[in-house]
């Protein structure tokens, strides 16, 4: 089964865009593109399973704070899988990881987002590219 994946470099990190691409490339097809600055609306939708946590706030002010850039990626069974192994741990990642070799080590600006699992990819994927569109109507 094919899968896809929502990836979004973080603000801050766009400088970091074609090395980021060239890694997703080795593991997928990217797809769609887009680059916009993100609203609370959107970013409560995206971070719905955070709400209440301790680091919601931050992490919300965070993400609307700059220009992000958004990737579907699409590729076969394991995509999602081997994109956030590519992405490295939320927290201490790994050398070789985006997260690490691009990263600053502060836990909420690390540099990307990956969808979690093959469900979750499609309907992040769905639900921005569908608000980006919305936007340019
Ligand atoms: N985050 C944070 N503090 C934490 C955990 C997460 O600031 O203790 C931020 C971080 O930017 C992370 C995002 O919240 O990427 C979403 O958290 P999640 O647990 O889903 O991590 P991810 O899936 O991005 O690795
Ligand atoms: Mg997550």
């Amino acid at each position: 089964m094919k899968e896809k994946c929502f990836v979004m470099i973080k603000p801050g990190f766009l400088n970091y865009e074609n090395e980021i691409v060239e890694r997703l490339n080795k593991i997928g097809t990217i797809t769609k593109r887009f680059q916009i600055k993100l609203t609370d609306e959107i970013l409560n939708k995206h971070y719905e399973e955070h709400i209440g946590k301790p680091f919601f706030a931050e992490l919300v002010n965070y993400m609307k704070s700059d220009e992000v850039v958004g990737f579907e990626v699409e590729g076969e069974e394991g995509l999602v899988k081997n994109i956030r192994e590519c992405v490295g741990a939320t927290k201490n990642p790994a050398p070789g990881t985006i997260r690490h070799d691009f990263g600053i080590g502060d836990v909420t600006k690390n540099v990307i987002h990956a969808s979690d699992s093959p469900e979750n990819g499609i309907k992040e994927c769905q639900r921005m590219f569908d608000y980006v569109e919305m936007l340019n109507k």
